[in-house]
């Protein structure tokens, strides 16, 4: 079916800057990105404005895309921290839900470059002087999926954008071209406080620490509190406990009991021979989770009646059910 010409997004110029086919100019000297042979801008009245090889026609139109797109951002970013320029950028919160605005350029030192397309590796990263991540910016073909370690940036101070690959810039003004993106990972003001709980392993030795002291269980309703969203009120800490999240740090089992009631069961054992049980419960809107310790050779009996039936009856009540009798 290969019968269209192959359309290509794309091109360098004679600085070898990358050009979209929305700003390229008639009469101008084009190459590909990714072969350096010569390319030609056809902007007739005709076909959709597009990029042509002037002989071979082999290379990848996504994989251009991807590799000029790549170079474009990383090539203004550069620009833009070489001439301490800001790069401001204004977000909707996942975390809690207000409005925040940061320079994205904030405390970086160094723009890198990918260059391998090793899949799970961000194609443009923004560092600050020791090395630590502060944006990532992942440019997705059709069809391709989150890469995990996007996912797993979610809620861990940095930013995380995932672009599709066919984004064309409407100008080389990148804080213009920034401003139409939704970040998939962003930093929260709020959400930096030692209070709250949102680092897998922190989360981990909190839950256990929980299960080790009396009573040995604990639950407690998945809600907004002081403005962030999805968490737990343990004691003075608030627990990040959004589902995605749970799923990464603790894991477990569904067990479905209707199409609203929902159970994720995980067990830890225990050093000492004990284990674990901890529950992530979903009941119409509402969410909770619990967790209680039990000793060796003994585990929870996992019946519970039907009231979960009943409109009132939420997931903290079966959250607590399930851990307190
Ligand atoms: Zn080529
Ligand atoms: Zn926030």
């Amino acid at each position: 079916m290969d019968k269209l010409p192959v359309e290509y997004r794309w091109a360098l110029n004679a600085e070898d800057r990358p050009v979209p086919i929305t700003l390229a100019q008639r009469g101008e000297r084009y190459t590909c990105p990714l072969c350096r042979n010569a390319m030609v801008a056809r902007l007739g009245a005709q076909l959709q404005h597009h990029f042509g090889h002037l002989t071979t026609n082999r290379c990848n139109s996504e994989a251009v895309s991807i590799a000029a797109l790549r170079r474009w951002l990383a090539m203004h970013l550069d620009q833009a921290l070489n001439e301490r320029r800001a790069m401001p950028f204004t977000w909707q919160c996942a975390l809690c839900n207000q409005t925040h605005s940061q320079n994205l350029l904030e405390n970086v030192s160094h723009v890198l470059e990918e260059l391998l397309n090793a899949p799970e590796s961000p194609d443009v990263r923004l560092t600050d002087a020791q090395g630590t991540q502060r944006a990532a910016f992942y440019i997705l073909g059709e069809g391709m999926p989150l890469p995990q370690s996007l996912q797993q940036s979610v809620g861990q101070g940095s930013f995380a954008f995932a672009l599709s690959a066919a984004l064309l810039p409407e100008s080389d003004d990148l804080v213009a071209f920034l401003a139409t993106l939704k970040p998939s990972a962003a930093p929260c003001p709020l959400w930096d406080d030692p209070a709250v709980v949102r680092q897998p392993e922190r989360l981990r030795r909190l839950l256990i620490n929980l299960a080790n002291r009396p009573p040995y269980y604990f639950f407690g309703a998945v809600e907004t509190i002081d403005g962030l969203v999805d968490v737990v009120r343990v004691g003075r800490y608030r627990v990040w406990a959004a589902f995605p999240f749970w799923q990464r740090v603790v894991g477990g089992t569904l067990n479905r009991l209707s199409p609203d009631v929902e159970i994720f069961i995980q067990n830890w054992d225990q050093p000492d021979g004990g284990t674990i049980y901890l529950y992530y419960v979903r009941i119409r809107e509402t969410r909770a989770i619990a967790l209680r310790r039990y000793p060796l050779h003994s585990a929870p009996s996992l019946r519970v009646d039907d009231r979960y039936r009943l409109l009132r009856f939420t997931a903290l009540d079966m959250a607590r059910e399930l851990v307190s009798k």
